[in-house]
């Protein structure tokens, strides 16, 4: 049997430790198990030079950060066309979509993204597999996720008509009442989600959930001791929301600047999630509208309105949260767009690159219910980290993709990063 040193050790290197703090120079970071256990100048009793127990990297001239965290993707969505079968949806299975959750995990690591916040799925698919890399079976980022998201007619997510319903390849499950909410909490609550996901219209012209149903549901999601999170572009929901004790707000596009007081005073974060609009508007620029299937304009929109609501979240003190809605569509490709948003905060809502970092790693730990816990490196917090060949700080951008990638190291293990290229080059040529 070999033996799998108990302590890391990386040398040198330029530490940014997500706290706010500047980059600085360093000479040891000592992890052991899974935890880091010391950050500054080399412990004197650290054998460097026993190599059955301890693991040593060399960061000189290299920058070293906490592992990335996405609060908004998605790993079960989307179903290639089969050659020889009907296009119908018929012919989704969840055994098929769990092993592509489980690879497109794998792509998600090894770009540097330690962790993911997964607001809705189809089945338990997500929380399978993240009960795999829990268990071992397999590498992955920490996941923390929803089941399918509840919905009323009419809500984004309730594509099929009335008389199919939501069916269970259907990342929404119809709700029309607040007791079949509060039933849909208890049943996912048993099938092990984190948090329940509720989802309102799909771009916020009207509102679709009552306060009092959004309320039902926090109830009994934190008695039970799961979060809430609600996809809310209009100014209604993420009004009733805020009063209703929602964990966090993903959009808020729409919010009025009294809404936002409200969301303010109630005192959760908001996760704007620019990244895919973004997206839709670059690719329909270069490949056209048709292709990408999604109105540019209205996208256009709803991303200028979120870079006006970074500025007010921040005057207000809200919290922004860093997520992508990698998996939503095809085109959001797992391991390569986590860490645009990065760059739009900085770009277009007035963060420093340093800031943007702390939002995406400590603060973003609370979209994984890790908060104080990781997205940090100090003593004590868990062994979550990547390291760079490039400077983010000079250049944030230089976080996209894994390109700038030497190690990554979740839960105090290196990630073996070879099999990366062949996995980020992959594409789902299928769908
Ligand atoms: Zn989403």
């Amino acid at each position: 049997m070999t033996n799998t040193p108990n302590t890391l050790v990386i040398r040198n290197g330029t530490v940014i430790d997500g706290s706010g703090a500047p980059a600085r120079r360093n000479d040891a970071i000592v992890v052991e198990g899974n935890r880091i256990k010391h950050v500054g100048a080399l412990p004197p009793d650290i054998a460097l030079d026993d190599r059955r127990n301890v693991a040593v990297i060399d960061a000189a001239g290299q920058w070293i950060m906490p592992g990335l965290i996405d609060a908004h993707c998605h790993v079960s969505y989307g179903y290639p066309v089969i050659k020889g079968e009907g296009k119908g949806r018929g012919t989704t299975r969840p055994e098929f979509s769990t092993l592509k959750a489980a690879r497109s995990v794998q792509k998600v690591l090894r770009s540097g993204v330690t962790g993911i916040s997964v607001p809705g799925g189809t089945w338990f698919t997500d929380v399978g597999v993240r009960d795999a890399i829990k268990l071992g079976l397999m590498e992955g980022p920490r996941m923390y996720v929803a089941g399918r998201m509840i919905v009323t007619y009419g809500c984004i997510e309730d594509d099929e008509p009335s008389w199919e319903g939501t069916p269970d390849h259907s990342i929404g499950k119809l709700c029309n009442t607040g007791d079949e909410m509060v039933t849909e909490v208890r049943r996912q609550g048993k099938h092990g989600v984190n948090f329940i996901k509720m989802a309102d219209s799909r771009s916020g012209e009207s509102q679709m959930l009552a306060k009092e149903e959004i309320a039902a549901v926090v109830a009994e999601a934190h008695r039970r001791n799961l979060r809430v999170g609600i996809h809310s572009r209009g100014a209604g929901s993420t009004r009733a929301a805020a009063e209703a004790g929602v964990d966090w707000i993903i959009h808020a596009d729409l919010a009025t600047d009294r809404d936002l007081e409200a969301v303010a005073k109630a005192g959760m974060p908001i996760i704007p999630t620019a990244t895919f609009l973004a997206m839709v508007v670059e690719l329909g620029q270069k490949v056209g509208a048709e292709q990408v299937q999604l109105d540019i304009n209205r996208m256009k929109r709803h991303f200028e309105a979120l870079c006006v609501l970074m500025h007010k979240a921040r005057k207000l003190g809200i919290k922004l949260l860093v997520g992508t809605d990698t998996g939503n569509n095809t085109f959001m490709r797992y391991g390569e767009v986590h860490a645009k948003e990065l760059e739009i905060f900085v770009k277009y809502g007035d963060y420093s690159p340093l800031e943007a970092i702390s939002a995406a790693t400590r603060d973003n730990a609370y979209a994984i219910g890790l908060q104080g816990q990781v997205g940090e490196l100090a003593p004590g917090k868990l062994a979550d980290l990547i390291v760079l060949d490039r400077d983010p700080l000079a250049d944030i951008t230089v976080l996209q993709g894994g390109k700038h990638l030497t190690h990554v190291i979740k839960d105090g293990k290196i990630v073996d990063l070879a099999p990366r290229e062949e996995m980020l080059t992959f594409r789902e040529a299928a769908e």
